[in-house]
């Protein structure tokens, strides 16, 4: 049987196929297709503007690291644009180490300055702490991944006002917002769902505007193109991985995306065409000042406080 040859050079051999596009491509032209994929999204949604002090929130997991190498290559075209990595160190022991290391491995390959946000510095415990201290307490109903997930979405924001940021990038993919938008509509939060953007509002002063480059990407791509590139990475999972609804909604949407190619893109242009009346559905939200720690709150005492003080 012939080798397939790549449909868009025509005359290397291919090594990926894309179901939603028809596409055979080489690796040549799969990673150039998945970079000018993400110069497009920037583009559309104008995430960047001709001067930014862009901080891109770096975990060492793949979709992180692909982001980071696909924008320092951008960053060639913007020359008044400058990068610096934010990587939060949630403190968990046997896993967050090694993907620091990586992180500042990828920072030193690209020349690219590293700053680290920690939760122990930031709110006293690591979350290994914040978890044996929750459960100690009886508090059972909340995943690691609950208390994980608004840390580090505070961290990352201060880390990135810490470097003086105009916007920070995160990693996040087209799966990741799909299954997001998923578990907004199972939870039935349609303010959540609302605020799911490419680009987030500016709602308050303190918070960095956040862009999300890679979320028209599918999340094998983006693998795939960490592996193309030989970009390390960190692959070992989390040890308190237990997001049960998401994990189920990724399993259902890639069940379906074999089934009917292309769903996980008609998800996401779906949202793209609700937005504007989600939005005028959900009640506009007014940012007011957490009283215990002063960063920006949808209530009084920001989730974050809240969360802490299961521990205090
Ligand atoms: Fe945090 Fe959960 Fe991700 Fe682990 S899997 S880093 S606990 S959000
Ligand atoms: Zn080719
Ligand atoms: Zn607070």
């Amino acid at each position: 049987m012939d080798t397939p040859v790549c449909s868009a050079c025509k005359t290397r051999e291919a090594f990926f196929y894309r179901p939603y596009s028809g596409e055979r491509l080489c690796k040549k032209c799969f990673t150039l297709s998945v970079e000018s994929k993400v110069r497009a999204t920037i583009n559309h949604y104008h995430m960047l503007g001709s001067a930014e002090n862009l901080a891109v929130a770096v975990s060492g997991g793949k979709d992180s690291l692909t982001l980071l190498h696909i924008l320092a290559k951008l960053k060639r075209f913007k020359p008044k644009t400058n990068i610096t990595v934010v990587t939060v160190d949630e403190g968990i022991k046997g896993y967050r180490n090694e993907a620091l290391e990586i992180a500042a491995e990828n920072c030193k390959q690209l020349e690219i300055p590293h700053h680290i946000v920690s939760f122990k510095e930031l709110y006293g415990f690591t979350l290994d702490e914040i978890i044996c201290s929750a459960r100690k307490k009886g508090q059972t109903e909340l995943t690691a991944c609950a208390y994980c997930g608004v840390l580090r979405r505070k961290a990352i924001n201060t880390g990135a006002r810490q470097v003086k940021a105009t916007k920070v990038a995160t990693g996040h993919t087209l799966d990741d917002e799909v299954q997001t938008v998923l578990m907004n509509i199972f939870r039935g939060d349609i303010a959540r769902l609302s605020k799911e953007k490419p680009v987030t509002n500016e709602v308050h002063p303190m918070f960095v505007q956040k862009i999300k480059p890679l979320c028209e990407i599918p999340e094998n791509e983006s693998a795939l193109y960490a592996y193309a590139k030989n970009i390390p990475f960190q692959d070992t999972p989390c040890p308190y991985a237990s997001e049960a609804l998401r994990n189920d909604i990724r399993g259902m949407l890639n069940r379906m995306e074999q089934k009917h190619v292309g769903t996980k893109f008609a998800v996401s242009r779906a949202l793209e065409r609700l937005r504007p009346a989600l939005e005028e559905t959900a009640k506009k939200e007014d940012f007011k000042t957490c009283t215990e720690c002063g960063e920006p709150s949808a209530m009084d005492l920001c989730k974050a406080c809240e969360l802490l003080r299961h521990v205090q």
